[in-house]
């Protein structure tokens, strides 16, 4: 029977390192040691260079240089895990023969942007915004997000062990860039953690914390078991998401003995508790699901974890496609036991444009991945809207696809709104890409923009 999307089981494939000229003597043993692959992180554009050599030509380091001057949110940090996934079908010649391919790779393009990857009229949206989720704004305590009625985002560090073109913490989370002065938490890590724990206690209406960042996999592992184990003895925390991309950015870290013996440690008792502790990644295309990263999720679920699950981000020229996200979810589901649970709309932070999808866009792939996989595991397509939260994007109320204004609403009050007694009744506004508009609509964004800039 033809059908529009044709499933076909794909068994994972670890590209092989030892094709860039930098990695050409790289062991297994090397490989497989997250120690070895934190060291040798690619962290400006002289160590990609060292790894790859001329088998890119000089336009491309060039229009690299020029993202990184000129709009990286992000600094560049690419785990060789990370790195060895570019242009895996391609075929490295003489000088240049990767170009290509590195132009056009899924995964470099969120992670190594280059200056031509951006949109040229309209880099940022009128509207973007750092910090676009006003996290900040509702934190409880520095870095402990109450935002939903019974949930809270613990942000226990501001690094991780890659960085993403299109973080949306790109506030905080990483060096500071040329563009881009970070902020810094002020507390000391373990004043901040025993601030979070001592709220925890005293708001019984929390049972579910997100402990995240930056990613978990850069804590030092003896403060993650002691902050998650202290959340295991409050008797109304009863899920807790370990989320980490470094499940697919570093497995290794994963894989690692001291960090393994402790998962095991922390899921027997999660059990015991009757809690539901589970790791949640971040996994954008098929090409990062590689056996690595199916052994260190396989590791968790035999350490006692309820679940691996996915938090991907749909991104233009990376997963915009109903193959594209379909064989992201089969990879994970089939090859490495993740469950693919959300993918979530590019958020409105500067620079982001030219990644950012239409609602309308959208709403057409959630459309056309239902049906392929299983109910469980078949993602929700959500806008996290500002100051409203994640809402499916076909619970929009009305949508101005002209201008792509999509108008939305709440059903609970976030930490700052116990006073609004408009919260809940008032629409919250988001915005499409204006890349994506009819003339009509960027005509309109061009005549606003003067005015947002001058307001
Ligand atoms: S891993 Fe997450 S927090 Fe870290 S840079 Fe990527 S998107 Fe941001």
């Amino acid at each position: 029977m033809v059908q529009p999307y044709l499933y076909q089981r794909v068994e994972l494939v670890e590209p092989d390192w030892t094709r860039f000229p930098g990695w050409r003597d790289v062991t297994a043993a090397e490989w497989e040691s997250a120690q070895w692959q934190r060291a040798h992180c690619v962290k400006n554009v002289a160590q990609l260079r060292a790894v790859i050599g001329e088998l890119v030509a000089e336009s491309f380091y060039a229009d690299l240089v020029a993202d990184q001057e000129r709009h990286a949110t992000m600094s560049m940090l690419i785990p060789p895990q990370m790195l060895n996934t570019f242009a895996a079908a391609a075929v490295p010649g003489g000088r240049g023969s990767l170009t290509d391919a590195f132009f056009a790779d899924p995964v470099r393009r969120y992670m190594l942007p280059v200056a031509s990857d951006r949109d040229p009229e309209w880099p940022s949206h009128p509207y973007a915004v750092r910090d676009s989720l006003h996290e900040a704004e509702m934190w409880v305590v520095e870095g402990l997000t109450h935002r939903y009625p019974t949930k809270v985002l613990a942000e226990l560090t501001n690094t991780c062990p890659q960085y993403c073109g299109h973080c949306t913490r790109m506030d905080l989370v990483g060096n500071s860039t040329p563009t881009v002065d970070k902020h810094r938490f002020e507390l000391k890590p373990a004043d901040r953690h025993d601030r979070m724990l001592a709220y925890l206690r005293a708001t019984p209406g929390v049972r579910d914390v997100v402990v995240s960042g930056g990613d978990v996999a850069n804590l030092p592992w003896p403060r993650l078991e002691a902050f998650v184990g202290a959340l295991l003895e409050i008797d109304n925390i009863r899920d807790i998401r370990l989320a980490s991309k470094g499940l697919i950015g570093i497995p290794q870290h994963w894989m690692d003995d001291e960090v393994r013996a402790g998962m095991e440690r922390l899921a027997k008792v999660a059990r015991h508790r009757g809690v539901g502790l589970a790791v949640h990644t971040h996994a954008n295309s098929a090409a990062s699901i590689t056996p690595l990263v199916a052994r260190a999720a396989g590791g968790l679920l035999d350490a006692g974890v309820r679940d691996v699950r996915n938090q991907g981000v749909l991104l233009r020229g990376v997963n915009d496609s109903v193959p594209a996200l379909l064989d992201l979810c089969f990879a994970l589901l089939d090859g490495a036991a993740i469950t693919p649970y959300y993918f979530y709309q590019c958020d409105m932070i500067p620079g982001s444009e030219h990644w950012r999808l239409s609602l309308a866009q959208a709403q057409h792939l959630q459309h056309g991945i239902m049906g392929y996989l299983p109910g469980f595991a078949t993602p929700r397509i959500v806008a996290d809207v500002p100051y409203v939260g994640k809402r499916w994007v076909h619970q929009v109320e009305s949508y101005d696809q002209v201008r792509g204004i999509s108008l939305w609403t709440k059903n609970y009050r976030t930490s700052i709104e116990s006073d609004d007694t408009a919260a809940i009744s008032r629409v919250y506004p988001y915005y499409d890409p204006i890349h994506s508009l009819p003339a009509a609509g960027q005509a309109y964004w061009r005549r606003e923009a003067g005015i947002v800039a001058a307001s």
